[in-house]
This record gives C-alpha cells, structure tokens and sequence, in this order.
C-alpha cells in the first residue's frame, strides 16, 4: 500500500499548534486523539513568565519567540471565536534576602530588562507576560477538526494507524514514553492546580511567591503549580491542597475554597528543551514533544518549524532538534 498523508497522534498544546500551523501554510493532516482525560494541557494555566528561577533567569529564547507565540494565539482567538491571549505582569515576592540581592544585581546590570518593570520593598512586577486559555483552546480546535472530520477520538494504536501514512507526528505528552520515541530520555514533574472562586483580585495581575494565584474571568482563579519531580501518577493529595491554598492565601489575604483540583505530568528531555525532528533511524516518524512547564511559549516556533521542514525541506535548530546529543540524545 503506498503511504500518503500526515498523522498528528495527540491534540494537546502540541498537536493542536501543530495542526492549526500546518493548516494556515496549506498542509494537509489528519489527527488521532484518546481524548484529554490524561492531558497536561487541560491542566496547564498556560502562563508565560519572562522572568523564572530563584536566581531570576530571563527566559530561553523568549525575546525571539515571544512575536511569533502571540500572533498565533491571536490568530487562534480570532477565527475560532473564542477569548484566548491575555497580557498580564506577574507581581513575584522573593523569599530570601539572596533572592532579593540577585534579582537587584541583575536589574543594575540590565539583564533582565526589559522585563522588570518596578521594584519595591517587597516584590517586583514583571512584564509583559501573558496567559493562554489552554483548555479553552482545545475544545474549540476540537469541534472545528470533528466538524471538518480531521480529528478522530479514538487511541492510536502505532501498529495500526502508522503504516497508513507517509509521516505520522507523537504529540502524545507524557505517553510519548511508550511510543515509537520510548528510547529517548524524557523525565516527568508531576504537577497540581487548583481552580477557586475569588473576590476581588486585579484580573491583569498574576501573583507568584513559590506558587502563583492567576485570575481568570468569571470571579475564578487557578492557584498553581506544584512540582513533583519523576512522581508518576495522576492522584490529588491534599498535601498539595493545603500546600496551594496556604500559598494563595499569605499572597492575597483571602480564604479559598477549591471548585476543582487537577493533576498532570510535565514531560522535559534533560536538558530541559522542547524535542521536534524526525526520527534518526525512521524518517516516517516525527515528533513535538518535551514541551516542559513552558509549552505555551514554544509550541508555536516549535510547529514552525515543522512547517518550514515540510515546506522548504528547512533543518530542524540543533537547540531544540532530536538527533541533538545532549539532553533529547537516545538511551
Ligand atoms: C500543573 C501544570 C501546570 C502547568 N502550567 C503551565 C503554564 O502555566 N504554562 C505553560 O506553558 N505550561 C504549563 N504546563 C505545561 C503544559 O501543560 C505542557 O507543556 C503541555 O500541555 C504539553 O502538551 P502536549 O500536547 O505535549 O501533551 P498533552 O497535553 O499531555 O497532550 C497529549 C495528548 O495526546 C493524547 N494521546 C496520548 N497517547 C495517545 C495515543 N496512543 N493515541 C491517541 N492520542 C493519544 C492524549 O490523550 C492527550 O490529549 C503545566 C503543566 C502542569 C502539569
């Protein structure tokens, strides 16, 4: 049987930035989906910090791919109708006089600017970031690809799906690990949110002391994230609850009571880069992978790239390809 056609297998952030590229440059796929019940999407506040660490590192990369990230959100937002992109500061208290020495050495050599706009006796206020509705993203990619019969909701089964098509692309998140790429080194950080009601917080304000409380419409916010390095399981404990809420409350005063509480697995290569290519041995197989806690700011350069591949024959940046040796290296 002759193989045609490109197979995304995942619609979380990645596979959905991925279609919603290929589709803008003309490109022709088809998506397989189990559906979002284990997705680290649907749980992703989907937050861009400029500015991360406790020794205030900018953020790889941000300054070139902030423009790109932005202007496929508000594409996305645009045509399917939905709210998406907010820009938002993050107001960050630090928690150790170190911290605070650290981020004002930095400041006075400039090499966090632009990005620190206001310091004070307590925090400093970061800016611009942003915030994407990521779950609010999925569904409405969903309905349009089940409409346009692109998408079908079932689990891949690789020996199945795979000898159909021409190039098929794991966009799987943490499933990447029992995939075609299971010989590749990926670590997880198990991660939960909590989502509450709230009175009376700026809604263009995120809050960060260790954990972050972020506004969202409708008097609801997330307070947010844990991170359980290598913990591989999908279970709430209520040490995480009591640890958010204890975090949310000496940020804003307030007493929560939690509507939801969500649990998902982050997914990095070790040296903590996103993961895009084909496959050394099996050019047939792609990846967009490792997308880490900030897959939000490097989906869209990531299906870029995916893009100029399939278009221009373009190589895959060494940084962030998978034949890289460091870090995306095989095992
Ligand atoms: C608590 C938490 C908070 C986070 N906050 C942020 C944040 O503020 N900002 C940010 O940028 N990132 C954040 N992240 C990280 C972000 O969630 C991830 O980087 C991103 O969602 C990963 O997307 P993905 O598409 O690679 O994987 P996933 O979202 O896990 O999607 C994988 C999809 O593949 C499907 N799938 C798997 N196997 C198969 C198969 N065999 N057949 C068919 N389908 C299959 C799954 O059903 C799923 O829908 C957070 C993560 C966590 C856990």
């Amino acid at each position: 049987m002759k193989r045609t056609g490109i197979l995304i297998v995942g619609q979380g952030l990645a596979g959905t930035v991925l279609g919603w590229t290929l589709s803008r440059a003309g490109i022709d796929w088809r998506m397989i989906d189990a559906g979002h019940a284990t997705a680290a999407s649907r749980v992703a506040a989907g937050i861009i910090n400029p500015v991360t660490g406790q020794r205030w590192v900018k953020t790889w990369r941000i300054e070139e791919v902030w423009p790109e990230t932005r202007n496929l959100y508000l594409d996305m937002e645009r045509t399917l109708g939905v709210p998406l992109w907010r820009e938002m500061k993050i107001r960050r208290y630090w928690r150790t006089d170190k911290e605070q020495r650290v981020l004002l050495a930095k400041s006075t050599r400039g090499e966090l600017a632009p990005y620190v706009t206001m310091i004070d006796a307590q925090s400093c206020v970061l800016a611009p970031a942003a915030q994407v509705d990521v779950p609010g993203m999925l569904t409405a990619a969903r309905q349009r690809w089940l409409a346009e019969g692109r998408l079908i909701e079932a689990r891949a089964d690789w020996g199945v799906n795979r000898p159909q098509y021409a190039l098929v692309i794991d966009c799987t998140g943490a499933a990447v690990r029992t995939g075609p790429f299971a010989a590749w080194s990926f670590a997880i950080s198990k991660g939960e949110v909590l989502r509450v009601k709230t009175r009376e917080l700026d809604s263009g304000m995120i809050m960060h002391r260790g954990h972050w409380v972020l506004p969202v419409d409708n008097g609801d916010a997330w307070i947010g994230a844990t991170h359980e390095p290598g913990v591989d399981n999908l279970q709430p404990t209520n040490a995480a609850r009591e640890s958010l809420l204890a975090s949310a409350h000496r940020l804003t005063g307030e007493v929560f009571a939690p509507t939801a509480h969500l649990v998902g697995l982050r997914l990095a290569a070790s040296d903590k880069r996103p993961v895009v290519g084909r496959h050394p041995g099996d050019p047939a197989l792609g990846i967009m992978s490792g997308l880490g806690s900030k897959g939000v700011l490097y989906a869209p350069w990531l299906a870029r790239q995916w893009r100029e591949h399939l278009l221009h024959g373009k190589a895959f940046d060494p940084a962030v390809s998978i034949t890289r040796g460091d870090g995306g290296g095989e095992v």
